[in-house]
């Protein structure tokens, strides 16, 4: 199999080229159709499995042709380290695109995330916490998410995360496509699933 047989808007397709990629992770080959396709997704895989690209690639895909400046994608990470990570892997497979990608985390100033907000970006990676502070301060507007992707859920559920979650849901609009990423699936998470995902495809590797 081939990255080719995605159809990647050509723009996403040059990105992949350039990140070296050639032949899709069997994580890629087994969600990016139903995530392509608007579908819920719940994707059972540990780091290393190339998880990021598996919903990255779709999401820069869905962006690449739409409006700029307001936050339509949202993925929410348990660590800076994630986030970071994340936001790297979007840089590089969106380089040949405009899409747009800030993090969000605590132990930093939040005033140079306050002026990023301000210059307006279409995605954004966040762990919990400062999310949250935005959402109370209104420097955040949530009310564009088309897609929200909770990455390593199960480390999030074991830092305690799961209570802001379900605040951070509260602020984004119901009709999204929900990607949910955890290396295990406990009942908490298995039950969270159950609350959020919509018809969802689960794949496993
Ligand atoms: P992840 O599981 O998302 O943390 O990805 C693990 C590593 O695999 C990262 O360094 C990615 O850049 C790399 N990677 C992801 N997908 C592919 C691919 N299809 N071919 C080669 N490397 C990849």
């Amino acid at each position: 199999m081939h990255f080719k047989q995605f159809n990647f808007h050509p723009l996403i397709a040059a990105g992949v080229t350039a990140a070296g990629y050639d032949t899709p992770t069997p994580i890629q080959q087994q969600a990016i159709p139903p995530i392509l396709s608007g579908r819920d997704v719940m994707g059972l895989a540990q780091t290393g499995t190339g998880k990021t690209a598996a919903f990255a690639l779709p999401i820069l895909h869905r962006l690449v042709d739409g409006p700029r400046g307001r936050i339509r994608a949202l993925i929410v990470a348990p660590t800076r380290e994630l986030a970071e990570q994340i936001h790297e892997s979007i840089n590089t497979l969106g380089r040949k695109t405009r899409i747009r990608s800030i993090t969000i985390y605590g132990g930093v100033n939040i005033n140079p995330q306050i002026q990023k907000l301000k210059q307006g970006v279409e995605i954004v990676v966040a762990c919990p916490g400062r999310l949250l502070d935005h959402l109370s301060q209104g420097t955040i507007d949530l009310s564009h998410v088309e897609v929200l992707v909770l990455d390593e859920a199960d480390q999030m559920f074991d830092m305690g995360f799961l209570p802001d979650i379900r605040r951070i849901l509260k602020q984004i609009p119901e009709q999204r496509q929900n990607l949910l990423f955890s290396a295990t699936m406990p009942a908490d998470i298995r039950a969270l699933a159950n609350d959020i995902l919509r018809d969802h495809a689960t794949i496993q590797v």
